[in-house]
């Protein structure tokens, strides 16, 4: 099986940024398209197929959150990292909740960003699934990683990449505390010592997803200076 190199879609008005983020892109190999606003971007995934996508927040015409919500509509499973001047958590819940899988506030470290783009981009063996289509089952949920599909209390979903990733994890490692840099690691390919609410975000999306009450989460726990585990209910258990 031929590797295939990395193509990325970046969505960015300000044209100094994006020649410096595509020429930078392009030295560590990946190739790259460009579109200046999120209609123009909307147009290419009709007819092309992306690694990941670079969005920015503040486009001229619609917005990014809202160009991400129509991403999705039409590639459910790509990475989209938002890019945003702005730095406030809000902002990043509105991204996450948007379907975005990563945040990057402007201006940003090149080595950060680099580092980012890697991780999302990576396919490593261990996070697939198993060939052989088993949903797994919790409460009201059944989830098919292999196809990328939840059935919810609140209807079907489609999942993201990332999505998967971080499922497969918390599936093998049941009922087991993972530390927050191992979920980074894993999921988003960062370095154990960057600071992040994106993790947190993210968790706040999958219980949105799969817990009967967000706010006093069963499954998705969260364990105090450690990170998450996911816990099935005794009543949920294959006997
Ligand atoms: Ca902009």
């Amino acid at each position: 099986m031929t590797e295939e190199v990395p193509h990325i879609l970046l969505v960015e008005d300000e044209i100094n940024l994006a020649r410096g983020i595509c020429f930078n892109l392009e030295q560590e190999g990946y190739k790259v398209s460009h579109v200046e606003s999120g209609e123009e971007s909307l147009e290419r995934l009709k007819y092309d197929r992306f690694s990941l996508i670079i969005l920015d927040v503040m486009l001229p015409g619609m917005d990014g959150f809202a160009v991400c919500r129509q991403i999705r509509q039409l590639d459910a499973r790509v990475p989209v990292l938002i890019l945003t001047a702005r730095g406030d958590d809000g902002d990043r819940i509105t991204g996450l909740s948007s379907g975005a899988d990563d945040y990057l506030t402007k201006p940003f470290n090149l080595g950060e960003f680099l580092l980012r783009v890697s991780g999302m981009l990576r396919r490593s063996a261990w996070y697939r699934p198993e060939p052989v289509e088993e949903s797994y089952r919790f409460g009201d949920n059944e989830i098919y990683l292999l196809s990328y599909h939840a059935k919810t209390a609140q209807g079907d979903i489609d999942l993201t990449d990332l999505e998967v990733r971080m499922l497969t994890l918390f599936f093998r490692n049941e009922g087991q505390p993972i530390p927050r840099a191992t979920l980074l690691e894993e999921v988003w390919g960062y370095r154990s010592d960057t600071e992040t609410r994106t993790l947190d975000n993210f968790i706040v999306r999958l219980r949105k997803y799969f817990e009967p009450d967000p706010g006093n989460p069963v499954y998705f726990q969260t364990v105090r200076g450690v990170g998450y585990r996911f816990n099935r209910i005794s009543s949920d258990k294959p006997h």
